[in-house]
């Protein structure tokens, strides 16, 4: 019997970002858990396959917009809860990455990267954040990143914004706790997915992973779901501000 404390079931989750990889998986995992799933991306194609892909877990619905764009995500959010119900649950998910030295990387991919990466944590939270202060509760989780700790060469821009994106979490959690809103952050390790197929397929990468995780393994998009389970849950009433790692040890050890 599940305990009462980590019952979500009937709540409404929207997860950003959610059309493949870890989003896709946390949407399920919510959904299984009985929540109202929205899930969210820019290609509608995708997010409909991702829907039909989740059919039968509970009940899931889309929402097409892009979360570096302020009207885009306030018109989005608006049609949400009128067509959908009140957000008790936002999962800020979408992210991408993008890899070259500093001394290479261009103008326009710094402003891309930060405004995919951290801009639209703001942007959405914000907007889902209204609302969830005005009822007096809400639960929001960040996805950041191991590298929010750590980071390694050709990847500065993308740490700089999973850095940020943690002291982000804890501002939103100073700033809307005092309004029943638990905002927590959850950063992955090394996980198998889309954006990290390059790194995957890279046999002296891929076993350097396999080396430095003292678990041993990749990362799989499932391992990622108890912990946002959990921090979704009235389990973590009194959680907020905190980063929870879920990276089979990785940022533990040298
Ligand atoms: P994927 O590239 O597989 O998926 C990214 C998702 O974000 C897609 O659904 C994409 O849909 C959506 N997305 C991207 N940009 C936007 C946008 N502007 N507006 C709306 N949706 C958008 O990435 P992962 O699943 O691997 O990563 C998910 C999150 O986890 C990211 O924040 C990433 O930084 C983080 N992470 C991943 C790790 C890993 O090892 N994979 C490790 C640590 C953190 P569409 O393109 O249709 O818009």
């Amino acid at each position: 019997m599940s305990h009462p404390l980590f019952d979500i079931s009937g709540r409404t989750a929207l997860v950003t970002g959610s059309s493949r990889g870890i989003g896709l998986a946390l949407a399920r995992g919510l959904a299984e858990a009985g929540c109202t799933v929205v899930l969210n991306g820019r290609d509608t194609s995708r997010l409909a396959k991702a829907a039909a892909e989740l059919d039968g877990t509970g009940r899931v619905h889309t929402a097409a917009f892009d979360v570096t764009d302020g009207p885009s995500v306030a018109a989005g959010i608006a049609e949400v809860e009128d067509r959908v119900g009140p957000l008790d649950i936002l999962v800020n998910n979408a992210g991408m990455q993008l890899r070259a030295p500093l001394l290479e990387f261009a103008d326009a991919d710094w402003h891309r990267i930060l405004n995919t990466n951290l801009t639209s944590a703001f942007l959405v939270g914000r907007e889902a954040a209204r609302r969830m202060t005005e009822r007096g509760h809400g639960k929001i989780v960040n996805i950041c990143s191991l590298q929010s700790e750590v980071v390694r060469p050709g990847i500065a821009p993308y740490a700089a914004t999973k850095g940020a994106l943690k002291m982000l979490t804890k501002g939103m959690c100073a700033d809307w706790g005092p309004h029943g809103v638990q905002v927590n952050g959850l950063g992955p390790g090394y996980i198998e997915t889309e954006l990290t197929q390059p790194l995957v397929d890279d046999p002296e990468f891929s076993a350097w992973v396999r080396r430095r995780t003292p678990a041993g393994r990749w990362g799989r998009t499932e391992d990622l779901v108890g912990g946002v389970l959990f921090l979704a849950s009235p389990a973590a009433d009194f959680v907020s501000g905190q980063i929870l790692y879920v990276d089979g040890g990785m940022t533990s050890v040298l």
